[in-house]
C-alpha cells in the first residue's frame, strides 16, 4: 500500500488553545489507529506564529509541521518576512511555496516562487511547490500548458536529487466546495509526476466524501487540505476510509 500524505494547510486561522485540543484530539485518534504512522505522512502547516506551539505538541505524535510561506531571501533588512533558516531552526520540515492565494492575492510570480523554493532547499526544508490553473485557463482548455509553465519555472535550477513535493491544486476547487473528479485530478497529477517523479498531492475541497477516490488514484499521493483540516475530526476522518 502506497503512503498517504496528509497535509493540512490552515491558512490565517486557529489559536493557541485551538492548536493545543488539535493535538489532543489527533492523539486520540492515533491511539484507536495505531498502524496509521506507518502508513501515513501527516503535516499542520499554521500560521507563523503558532509553529512553536504546534511543534511543542505535534512532534511526539509523529505529525510534522511546515510553514505557509517563507522569504526568498535569507535573514536581513526585510521587513514582514521569515527566512527558511528561521523556520528550519523553529522545527519546520516542509514548506508551501506558490499556493494560490500567494499567487493571486499577493500577485507571486512563478520566478518568485522559484527563489523561494531554492532557499528553502538551501535551508534544508522540503518545498510543496503548489500549481493550478484558473478556470478560465482550464475552460479555454490551457490546463495542460499552464501546469507545465508553472512547474517548470518552478523547479529551475533544483539540484539533482532534491526532496521537494508537488501539490496540484486547481484555483477554482480552493475552498470552494467543487473538487476536481478524480479522473480529471489523476491526468493532471499523472503529468506532473511523469515529468518530476516526486510526491504528487491533489488539493481542493478534499473532504472525507472525496478522499478515498482521489487518494486510490495511481498518481496521487495524497492531499493538500485546507476547510477540511481545521477540525482534528474532519481531517482524521479523510484517513477513514484507509
Ligand atoms: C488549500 O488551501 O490548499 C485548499 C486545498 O483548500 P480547501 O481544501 O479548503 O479547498
Amino acid at each position: 500500500m502506497k503512503k498517504i500524505f496528509l497535509f493540512g494547510n490552515w491558512k490565517m486561522n486557529q489559536s493557541l488553545r485551538a492548536t493545543e485540543n488539535f493535538a489532543a484530539e489527533s492523539a486520540a485518534f492515533f491511539s484507536e489507529r495505531p498502524g496509521l504512522k506507518a502508513e501515513t505522512e501527516i503535516c499542520i502547516f499554521p500560521p507563523f506564529v503558532l509553529i512553536p506551539e504546534a511543534v511543542k505538541n505535534f512532534t511526539n505524535l509523529g505529525v510534522t509541521v511546515g510553514a505557509q510561506n517563507a522569504s526568498d531571501h535569507g535573514e536581513g533588512a526585510y521587513t514582514g518576512e521569515v527566512a527558511p533558516s528561521m523556520l528550519k531552526e523553529a522545527g519546520c520540515r516542509y514548506v508551501i511555496v506558490g499556493h494560490s492565494e500567494r499567487r493571486h492575492i499577493y500577485g507571486e510570480s512563478s520566478e518568485l516562487v522559484n527563489k523561494k523554493a531554492l532557499n528553502c532547499l538551501t535551508s534544508g526544508l522540503i518545498p510543496v511547490l503548489c500549481v493550478g490553473e484558473t478556470l478560465e485557463e482550464r475552460d479555454a482548455g490551457r490546463t495542460t500548458d499552464v501546469i507545465s509553465d508553472q512547474l517548470r519555472k518552478g523547479v529551475k535550477d533544483f539540484p539533482a536529487g532534491a526532496a521537494y513535493v508537488v501539490a496540484y491544486e486547481p484555483v477554482w476547487a480552493i475552498g470552494t466546495g467543487r473538487a476536481a473528479s478524480a479522473e480529471d485530478a489523476e491526468k493532471v497529477c499523472r503529468l506532473i509526476k511523469d515529468s518530476v517523479r516526486v510526491p504528487v498531492l491533489y488539493g481542493g475541497s478534499v473532504k472525507p466524501s472525496n478522499a478515498a477516490e482521489l487518494f486510490s488514484r495511481p498518481s496521487i499521493d495524497g492531499g493538500l487540505i485546507g476547510g477540511a483540516s481545521l477540525k482534528a475530526r474532519d481531517f482524521f476522518a479523510i484517513l477513514k476510509n484507509f
